[in-house]
């Protein structure tokens, strides 16, 4: 992958993850460098952000926030 010209649009990867703080279920995004999966909760907007470690796992992972 070596995108020096990003200008073309993809699909953001995305995970499936549990706010735990209002007990719903949401999808959040990966960043812009691809570093970390980050999204607020619907209800209350806190901020959720889950580091992309790489270890050869699948594409369907599931979080839980906190
Ligand atoms: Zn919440």
């Amino acid at each position: 992958m070596t995108d020096q010209n990003a200008s073309h649009r993809t699909e953001r990867p995305s995970v499936g993850v549990h706010f735990k703080c209002c007990n719903v279920y949401s999808k959040i995004y990966v960043n812009h460098s691809g570093t970390v999966y980050a999204g607020h909760c619907p209800r209350c907007a806190a901020l959720l952000e889950i580091p992309i470690v790489n270890e050869g796992g699948s594409s369907s992972q599931f979080f839980s926030g906190s």
